[in-house]
């Protein structure tokens, strides 16, 4: 049994110290300063259950026990773990961790905290990988040290690790379970380093820098500054500095948020020694496993520490950039975004289990949540079983980019957890397998110049980390700017906010996040939606408990009509919004969602106006998503509104009741009803009387086909989704030549 220290340890010694614990050993074997620390060994885990007698009690838990009978699993690996948990550690053993732990203190001269990482092991297997199924505890301290270890080694027992071991055939006798104690980095700096590009394989060093803690990074939380390092010239050939509004940092063992003012925000986080320093380590891990690597990195008292790397799974071969597959089916749905991702399934319950979806895995869920983001960033791609194409799942996909299929009704129960599965969010199905992609003829045909349509082509976006990307697609500016997916991710309920008096740190976060978007597409204008989401989507939050129980969220308690009776809300929203206009951003629309009345509009006009908001410095609108508003458009028009949006994903469930959320009526949903389409031409026509620009934010302005008949009808823009901007443009381009060709035909 033993306590063994890095550098006593070897990539051989797997069996012993599992995967991470060998890989650490390794590292430090060829000088990667990896944070110093000594991993308890798997042997030791043994000696344990076998002098206190456990192992007997815990063999006899396990048999004959039915993995499938999910109460039952979960209720067996309690008694385990709270046995293990309760069974005090022989003397002996204690102590030998307890005065390794103060060696450690010794060296580095000061408190340490250290980070407890479980590391599974069987013994004739080094190649099995149980990556990510046992628990990891952050900042430990003194004599805790060893409850924290009981705690990992108890994690051998979660429901999923039995599952998972069941599942492949493993013998649970033959698992057993090391635990890595590794100094935590109280890091000035860090963050995330791709020894070569993670989607073409060159030879470019991408390193992405925070100041503090990389949970900022991770989080998507921070705008990080990004260093670009050609390793065959030896240069470093891009800097783009982000907007770092504020670092994670800890203080006394507790994570806290340390807000950076202008000048710090926008500091450059590395030197260029630092960087050629990283980009070297860097390359060092790249030969040594011989494949490309993500590294994370941190940086304390001016010493680069490199915490993490992997490979990386990402990388595309050539013939992979352009896709299609074949392969057998199991799980069909909504293609919600399109590209083709393959990897390993993860099947997430709860938001809590996010962080077992690592870098290129299948995401697969009932629904995805706003807390699930930052591990839908890094899936290959997503499967839900609920919603349709504008679910949260689908939206949030397609603004990062990654494929995914929605409503699949039984995709979590068909794939299983570790199944390889390809992802073709196109045509809406999963094949088993990871299938090699073909390559498909480029279908767009390439312009010379770029297309200029009368028709202004915008973009839709709710990720204000994701704006960038939006802009990039060359769209006129944002069209729908929805600020609820932002505002489901923050710490807690809008409202809870402003009942705790904290109406202020409620609108900062507001203010912050927004400005992300319009500054990604200054001067293009972004038209700010007012909050819109559900009394259900709000029930999850720190603060929701309060929320109403609807029958009918759909139809209920959301919109302006709910703003207006939160009227608290919607002046943070105005308060934020204030803010910006003074700091001198002059492209901000406001538009107010789901309005049904006149009243609606006035009432919000006149605290905008209350708020101190002037009304020529913006552009004002309303969103046409009931029917009412249509049927009334000539009353609201004369509330001197600027433009109207059609929201047609509601205005087709209103006018059709097909709820736009429940698959079993997917196929009812058509944004082309002759209904939907006599509502939008009519306000499209009392607009033009009334100088009203016109415009389209719901899914039907990514369809060409519906695009198509809306140029015909005289609409003045089109907001798409990142992914369809493009082919929109194109549609447009086209059908407006036909509408003069043929005027030109009938002169
Ligand atoms: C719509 O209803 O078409 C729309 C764009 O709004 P949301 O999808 O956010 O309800
Ligand atoms: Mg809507």
């Amino acid at each position: 049994m033993g306590v063994l220290w890095f550098n006593e340890i070897g990539k051989n010694d797997i069996p012993l110290v599992g995967g991470k614990g060998a890989n650490l050993g390794e590292m430090f074997r060829i000088e990667i300063p990896v944070p110093n620390g000594f991993v308890i060994d798997s042997k030791t885990y043994r000696e344990f259950i076998e002098v206190t007698g456990l192992k007997t009690k815990i063999e006899d838990e396990l048999k004959g026990l039915n993995v499938e009978d999910t109460d039952v699993l979960t209720s067996v690996s309690q008694k385990i773990r709270s046995l293990i948990e309760s069974t005090p550690i022989p003397d002996e053993i204690a102590k030998e961790i307890l005065s390794a732990y103060k060696q450690l203190e010794k060296e580095e001269g000061k408190k340490v905290f250290v980070a407890v990482r479980s590391s599974a092991t069987a013994e004739d297997l080094p190649d099995a990988s149980f990556a990510g199924q046992q628990d990891t505890f952050l900042n430990v301290q003194g004599d805790e040290l060893i409850e924290y270890v009981r705690k990992c080694w108890s994690s051998l027992y979660t429901p999923r690790a039995i599952y998972y071991r069941v599942q492949k055939g493993f013998r649970h006798e033959d698992v057993s379970i090391a635990v890595v104690v590794q100094k935590m980095v109280n890091s000035e700096k860090s963050g995330v380093m791709f020894t070569s590009h993670p989607v073409t394989g060159e030879r470019k060093t991408i390193i992405e820098a925070v100041f503090g803690l990389g949970e900022a990074i991770v989080s998507g939380r921070v705008t990080p500054d990004t260093y670009v390092f050609d390793r065959e010239t030896r240069e470093i050939v891009d800097i783009k500095v982000g907007e770092k509004t504020m670092m994670i940092t800890k203080r006394d063992g507790k994570t806290v948020e340390v807000e950076l003012d202008v000048e710090k925000a926008n500091q450059r986080v590395l030197s260029d020694d630092e960087i050629i320093k990283l980009v070297e380590f860097g390359e060092i891990i790249e030969n040594h496993y011989g494949t490309p690597q993500d590294v994370e990195w941190a940086i304390e008292d001016n010493r680069i520490y490199i915490v993490q790397s992997r490979p990386v799974t990402t990388i595309k071969k050539k013939d992979e950039v352009s896709e299609e597959v074949e392969g057998e089916i199991i799980v069909r749905g909504l293609g919600a975004s399109p590209g083709i991702g393959s990897g390993v399934v993860k099947i997430i319950g709860s938001e809590k289990e996010i962080s077992k979806v690592q870098e290129g895995d299948v995401l697969v869920t009932t629904m995805t949540t706003p807390d699930m983001v930052p591990a839908m960033r890094r899936a290959s791609a997503i499967v839900t079983d609920e919603g349709g194409m504008t679910c949260h799942a689908a939206i949030v996909s397609r603004e990062l980019g990654v494929p995914a299929v929605v409503g699949t009704k039984d995709g979590t129960k068909i794939l299983k957890e570790g199944m390889k599965v390809t992802v073709d969010g196109e045509k809406g199905v999963v094949y088993l397998g990871i299938l090699k992609t073909e390559k498909k003829e480029e279908k767009t045909i390439e312009y010379s110049a770029p297309l200029i349509t009368a028709t202004e082509v915008k973009v839709n976006v709710s990720i204000p980390d994701a704006a960038e990307r939006a802009a990039a697609t060359g769209a006129d500016g944002v069209g729908l700017f929805r600020i609820e997916h932002m505002v489901l991710g923050l710490e807690k309920h809008p409202m809870k906010y402003i009942r705790d008096g904290e109406m202020d740190r409620y609108v900062d976060a507001l203010y912050r996040e927004i400005k992300k978007v319009l500054k990604a597409f200054y001067p293009k204008p972004v038209w700010i939606r007012t909050l819109d989401a559900p009394t259900d989507e709000f029930r999850a939050m720190e603060g929701g408990e309060d929320e109403p129980i609807e029958a009918n969220p759909m139809l209920g308690f959301r919109g302006i009509r709910r703003d207006l009776r939160e009227e608290e809300h919607l002046r943070a929203e105005f308060k934020a919004i204030k803010r910006l206009i003074d700091e001198g951003l002059t492209n901000i629309g406001i538009m107010l969602p789901l309005v049904s009345n006149v009243e609606e509009v006035r009432k919000a006009k006149r605290i905008l106006i209350d708020e101190g908001i002037p009304l020529d410095k913006i552009e004002f609108g309303i969103m046409v998503e009931t029917p009412a508003s249509a049927l009334i458009i000539e009353d609201l028009v004369k509330e001197e509104i600027d433009f109207v949006s059609f929201g047609t994903n509601d205005l087709t469930q209103y006018t059709l009741a097909v709820d736009r959320n429940n698959e079993n009526v997917a196929y009812l949903f058509d944004e082309t009803h002759p209904a939907v389409l006599k509502l939008i031409e009519h306000v499209i026509k009392v607009c033009k009387k009334h100088g009203v620009k016109t415009s389209i934010c719901g899914q039907a302005g990514s369809y060409p086909h519906v695009v198509e008949k809306l140029v015909e009808l005289g609409i003045d823009s089109v907001s798409a989704n990142q992914d369809a901007v493009r082919a929109v443009r194109e549609t447009i381009y086209r059908v407006e030549k036909k509408i003069m060709l043929e005027k030109l035909r009938n002169l």
